[in-house]
């Protein structure tokens, strides 16, 4: 039986019948700390990452070094150009695409998964490959024009079109951490994947307790 070594009980309190699972979940490995990104850095979540990993199962992955695009590489970004195609271009030189290097990586990535399916993704927000509708989409003159998903988000999206997707702001506190493990847990329990998860971030911490306790009420102990 799993027992949790911090303190979501006593922000979420669980009735004693139900025991929570731990979801499976991907996470952008710099945001685990791992020294992955373009310039060789991480962008770690600190030791918010043990919250998670007391309660989840962590998988990270990085998509740009399993497209095989190395660390440090040269930095990208998405351009629209003026005859609308997307490209993926170095940012010191835009005659270099690595669209379709990344894009195949992020195909065979989801393709090869095998095993259970993952709950959700926590990914680095405004990434060219994690962002999830915050990736800058620039014009051809380098202004920014809108956002969209960055390459591994839109296979993940085609792979598992359930999957909940959330970024670094979703967990900038413990109790935002806590708040996420729980609400996994119960959807694991619930198999309740039609619930829109942004709503449910969305709630402050009162409303979140009050949400919460009228879930628990609702578990009929077993007979
Ligand atoms: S591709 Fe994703 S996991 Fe890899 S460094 Fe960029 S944001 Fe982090």
């Amino acid at each position: 039986m799993h027992t949790s070594p911090h303190p979501t009980n006593q922000l979420f309190p669980l009735p004693g019948h139900v025991t929570p699972g731990r979801p499976l979940i991907l996470v952008s490995g710099c945001l685990l700390g791992e020294a992955v990104r373009y310039d060789g850095g991480d962008k770690s979540l600190g030791p918010l990452r043990e919250v998670l990993q007391g309660e989840l199962q962590l998988r990270s992955v990085c998509p740009e070094v399993y497209a095989g695009m190395g660390t440090p590489r040269p930095p990208v970004q998405w351009v629209e150009l003026a005859s609308g195609e997307r490209q993926l271009l170095q940012v010191d030189n835009p005659d270099i695409s690595a669209r379709e290097q990344l894009q195949a990586g992020c195909r065979n990535w989801c393709d090869n998964w095998q095993g259970e399916a993952p709950m959700a993704a926590l990914l680095k927000a405004r990434s060219p490959s994690c962002g999830n509708g915050t990736t800058p989409l620039l014009n051809e003159a380098g202004k920014q024009q809108g956002t969209m998903d960055g390459a591994f988000v839109q296979q993940l999206k085609r792979r598992w079109p359930q999957l909940w997707i959330v970024d670094e702001s979703a967990v900038e506190t413990e109790a935002d951490a806590l708040w996420l493990c729980r609400l996994l847990q119960w959807r694991q329990w619930q198999g309740a994947t039609d619930v829109l998860l942004p709503s449910l971030l969305a709630l402050t911490g009162e409303e979140r307790r009050a949400w919460w306790r009228k879930q628990m009420a609702s578990l009929a102990p077993p007979q």
